[in-house]
This record gives C-alpha cells, sequence and structure tokens, in this order.
C-alpha cells in the first residue's frame, strides 16, 4: 500500500478535495478521501501538490519525432507532401528510438496512457509496430498503438507517393495479426490497439469500410483523422461528393467505437451526429494552430454531450508540445473563438483525462481518482512560484505548466521530480536524436 498525503485531489469525477489522501495497493487505487489515511502503508507528501488523474494522450504519430521542423510555415498538404518522401526511409531503429522520446516527453508531461497512430511502413525495414511497443513497455506508459495504413496513393488519386503505400489485402492481414499477437482487453491492461487507416485523402473506400469490419468483428476500436482542414474539405467535395464527416459515416466510421482527430471543420449536423453516435474526437489544438487548420468547436461538441479528449499530435506538426499544456492551448483557443466562458479550468482538465479515457473506452479504467480504478496519477508542485494563486486548479491550467513532482502509472513511479525514473532523460532524448540523424541521413 502506497498513500499520497496532505495533498489536494482534483478527483474529475467528484469534489475536489482541498487537504486528503490518495491510496493504492498495486495498480488499484483503493481510498481517496479528506484528511489523514488510517491504514498502514508507505507514505508519499503531498504537501504543496496537485493530484490530478494521469493525462490521456488521445493522437500521436510518434515517428514524428525524428522529423521535426520540417515545412515549417506549410498547409496540412504541403507539410505532408514534404514529409511523405522522408517518412518513406523510416525503420525499426528509427521508429524506436523517435517512440522513446516522444513517449518520455509525453510522460514528463503528465500523460499516463498514450494512443499511437503508426500509418507508414515501408518495405524490408523491420517490425516498426513492434518497435514502438517495445519503446512503450520500457518508458512505462500505458499505450494503444493505432496499427495505421495507406493504399489510395497519388495514382488513385490519394495525396501521398506510391512509395508510402501498401495493398488492401496485406493492410488487413498485417491489422488483424497485430491485434492478435498484442491486444490485450482486461481490465488493466497496458497495451491495446487499434485499427487506423490515415485518412480520407490517402485511404480507399474500400479499405475503410472494410477496416471498419474488421476492428467490429475483433472488438477493438476505430481511429482516423477527419476534418481537420479546408483542403480536405474541398479533396472530399471534389472525389466524393461529401463533406468529411458525411464521407465518413457513409463508410460506416461514426459510433461509440470510434474516434477521430481533429474535427475542426464540422457542420452543426456534425456535431449532432458526433453527440448521437458517441464519436470521439481527438482535439490538438497547438497542431492546429502550426498548421493553421483552425479552432475547433469543441465546446460546442461537449454541450451537445459527445466525447472530446485532448493531444499533442505528431512532433512534426507540433514539435515539442507538452500535453499538460494542450489544457491551456485548449482553455484559450477556445475563448478566443467564443468568450470566457467557453471552457473553464475544470473542463479542459477533465477532456485531458475523462474526455480521454471515453475516447479510448477506458472510462470505467482511467480517467479520474477513484477507488476502483487504475494507479495513474500526476502530482503536480503548485507551492512556490505558483503559491500566490489560491486555486490549485488555476494555477495548474492557467500558465506555463508547473513541474511535475511524481507520475505513477499502474502503481509505478515514471516521473519523479520531473525526471524520467524508467529509462533516464538522457537516454531518451538521445533516442530521439539517433532517430532523427538516422532518417536524415538514410
Ligand atoms: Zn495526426
Amino acid at each position: 500500500m502506497i498513500v499520497i498525503e496532505n495533498v489536494y485531489v482534483a478527483t474529475v469525477a467528484g469534489p475536489e478535495i482541498p487537504s486528503g489522501h490518495l491510496a493504492f495497493d498495486g495498480d488499484r487505487i483503493v481510498a481517496v478521501g479528506p484528511g489523514a489515511y488510517e491504514g498502514e502503508g508507505e507514505r508519499i507528501d503531498g504537501r504543496g501538490c496537485l493530484a490530478t488523474p494521469g493525462l490521456v494522450n488521445t493522437h500521436h504519430h510518434l515517428y514524428q519525432w525524428a522529423s521535426q521542423g520540417v515545412t515549417p510555415d506549410g498547409t496540412l498538404f504541403e507539410w505532408l507532401t514534404a514529409s511523405y518522401r522522408l517518412w518513406a526511409r523510416m525503420d525499426a531503429e528509427v521508429v524506436h528510438g523517435a517512440a522513446t522520446a516522444a513517449l518520455g516527453w509525453l510522460a514528463k508531461s503528465g500523460c499516463t496512457t498514450a494512443s499511437d497512430h503508426h500509418y507508414i511502413f515501408p518495405k524490408g525495414r523491420g517490425d516498426l509496430f513492434d518497435a514502438e511497443i517495445q519503446a512503450a513497455r520500457e518508458v512505462g506508459l500505458r499505450f494503444h498503438p493505432g496499427r495505421g495504413s495507406m493504399d489510395r496513393g497519388q495514382s488513385q488519386g490519394g495525396l501521398p507517393p506510391d512509395e508510402v503505400v501498401e495493398s488492401g489485402d496485406e493492410i488487413l492481414a498485417e491489422t488483424e495479426a497485430a491485434v492478435r499477437k498484442y491486444h490485450d482487453p482486461s481490465f488493466g491492461s497496458m497495451l491495446r490497439i487499434a485499427v487506423a487507416p490515415c485518412s480520407p485523402f490517402s485511404v480507399s473506400g474500400r479499405l475503410m469500410t472494410e477496416s471498419a469490419a474488421l476492428a467490429r468483428s475483433l472488438g477493438v476500436r476505430l481511429h482516423t483523422h477527419g476534418a481537420e482542414t479546408l483542403d480536405e474539405d474541398e479533396h472530399c467535395r471534389e472525389q466524393f461528393g461529401m463533406l468529411p464527416v458525411e464521407y465518413l459515416e457513409s463508410l460506416g466510421w461514426l459510433g461509440p467505437d470510434v474516434w477521430l482527430a481533429h474535427c475542426v471543420h464540422l457542420t452543426d449536423t456534425d456535431i449532432r451526429r458526433f453527440a448521437d453516435t458517441g464519436t470521439g474526437t481527438a482535439h490538438c489544438p497547438s497542431s492546429n494552430g502550426r498548421l493553421g487548420a483552425g479552432i475547433a468547436r469543441v465546446s460546442e461538441l461537449l454541450r451537445a454531450g459527445a466525447p472530446v479528449g485532448l493531444g499533442v499530435d505528431g512532433a512534426a506538426s507540433s514539435e515539442m508540445t507538452p500535453l499538460a499544456g494542450e489544457i491551456r492551448m485548449a482553455m484559450l483557443l477556445q475563448r478566443a473563438r467564443y468568450g470566457p466562458d467557453a471552457l473553464t479550468a475544470r473542463q479542459a482538465l477533465e477532456m485531458a483525462t475523462m474526455g480521454g479515457a471515453r475516447c479510448l473506452g477506458r472510462e470505467a479504467e482511467i480517467g479520474s481518482l477513484e477507488p476502483g480504478k487504475l494507479a495513474d496519477i500526476a502530482l503536480w508542485r503548485v507551492d512556490g512560484f505558483y503559491s500566490a494563486i489560491d486555486d490549485p486548479v488555476v494555477a495548474f491550467a492557467y500558465g506555463q505548466t508547473p513541474p511535475l513532482a511524481r507520475l505513477i502509472v499502474g502503481g509505478r513511479t515514471v516521473v519523479e521530480d520531473g525526471e524520467l525514473r524508467t529509462v533516464t532523460d538522457q537516454a531518451a532524448a538521445e533516442g530521439g536524436a539517433m532517430a532523427h540523424r538516422r532518417l536524415r541521413r538514410s
């Protein structure tokens, strides 16, 4: 039993506890309450700290750590076109190094559960999917990698060059094999696989439909990009005679087992359909800003009752974005668009925790601090400079993110005093730098 005491607890599920305790045994939370904990157990002094549920990252492309800074001022389609040829050269070592750095960086910003979307599998370059799974095991995060895919190259009217796409049959076989090999559906699972074709402009309608059928037959979730930019609207109108969400719906891609990245350009009807079907959105405000995509209608989605989580997106379109910082970015952008009551700090924190858990289908296990849930906990130092703000949640969300005193994943300490304790900061950083060098010279 381990007990964190004298801590301000933002449970997210219920009332906050200004001075209380959190006790966990193995990977489960056993007690959350005010004052001291009566039972036995090793003590961690949480004085000066805010405890939040571990943050959930709902969208990433870990391999992109190796290609940051490419096309710093281009649109999504310009940036993608420049990036594809570089990504075609990645191998398992690049993916492992990049994933170690990216997951380490996520952990250092409070993330306990990370999803990934890996959709490029160049031939003869090792087992790229296994490489990122190994990295997640080493860093110690709960991991939801999506076996991504692209089958619609330029010769088929798609955006990517033909050299980076695979055939539909090969993709479906590899995806099924990945689910059968790695997916663990149990309570407390550290590894779950999603089926994740890349986007309407790089994947055929047939593969989208068959991917959905495959995921549903295997009982796993579906993820893809949707409605990110106006270029995509235009592409979908021209090629399919529909807007992106209408197109996705026509392919069976709305539902409680689907979460979509970005969803910046939604119509009123789309928002209603997301709420009615329980379709989740991975909101990536920094990436949307970086690529000039727009400001997503997140507060309207939340008001409608649709699940919304936060994501940093791949580092090639958001560089060194920390996940906790996306809480602030989401809040500020919603207020810039809709006014000062559009998104509160607590709503943004809920989005980063329970909202993400809902997107990943794990709301019974993670996303809030309650007895019976998994011990995925972030402890933030809100003393020192931050103590001039009375409300610890405001101190946490409004300015620069406070230091991370400790990050616990399933009862295990992954970060302490801001530094990784599973792999070292130095090893994670070097993994990322090596991946970058290897990709640039290959
Ligand atoms: Zn993305």
